[in-house]
């Protein structure tokens, strides 16, 4: 099955995606993930999409669509894959439908107070990227719980830079629902529940077939 799991910044969805993997046996491709560890690697190209997103813009389509290419080719995404972050814009949808199929698009709902709430609590492992926030405290402070890596925070968490990528979404992505919704593939999820309720109500999406 090849999922997109779609919804504006800080709704869960990095914590749904790993859940779905799981669930479904597809691996989790998050072109936020592609792009911070191509820049740690030093990659030219990363370093590039680094200087838009470490201040909360999109990284050019061009540039975006290239290494999410390279990314999807990979063996590992032949059996499916859940797509987490992408694609942002209208012209990024068109692209990836040249190249996949689309089986469901999952959308996560939530108010921008929740979400300008939740990043500026976010804290992240340097080590194994587990996250911490609002419903999730790590047991010693500062500590990954699963690995005891140092705890960091996102240099784009921040209040200022949330409500720019807030603001970029309404304007760019929102459009590619309605996309998604005319190709009769869009789920809506309330996000502003439990993680575990809005797995639960993920699946009852996927299972279901049904979609709003
Ligand atoms: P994320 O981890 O999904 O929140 O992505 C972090 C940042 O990477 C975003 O704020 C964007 O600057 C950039 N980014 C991730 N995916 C895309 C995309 N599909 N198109 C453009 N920029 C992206």
């Amino acid at each position: 099955m090849n999922l997109i799991l779609f919804g504006p910044p800080m709704t869960g969805k990095g914590t749904q995606a790993e859940f779905i993997s799981e669930y479904l046996h597809i691996n989790h491709l998050s072109t936020g993930n592609m792009f911070r560890g191509l820049a740690e690697e030093n990659d030219k190209e990363g370093l590039m999409a680094k200087g838009y997103w470490g201040k909360g813009d999109l990284v050019p389509d061009s540039l975006t669509i290239k290494l999410l290419k390279k990314e999807i080719n990979k063996e590992k995404y032949k059996k499916g894959f859940v797509l987490d972050g992408f694609p942002r814009t209208l012209n990024q949808a068109k692209e990836l439908k040249k190249i996949a199929r689309i089986d469901k698009v999952i959308n996560i709902v939530s108010g921008d107070d929740t979400i300008i709430k939740r990043t500026v609590l976010r804290r992240l492992c340097s080590n194994c990227q587990k996250i911490y926030g609002t419903n999730l405290q790590p047991k010693k402070q500062g500590i990954c719980d699963k690995c005891g890596g140092k705890l960091i925070q996102r240099q784009d968490d921040t209040e200022e830079i949330i409500k720019n990528r807030l603001k970029i979404y309404r304007e760019q992505t929102e459009p590619v629902i309605n996309f998604y919704k005319k190709e009769g593939l869009l789920s809506n999820i309330n996000g502003e529940q439990l993680p575990e309720k809005v797995f639960k109500d993920i699946k009852k999406a996927i299972n279901d077939g049904k979609n709003n």
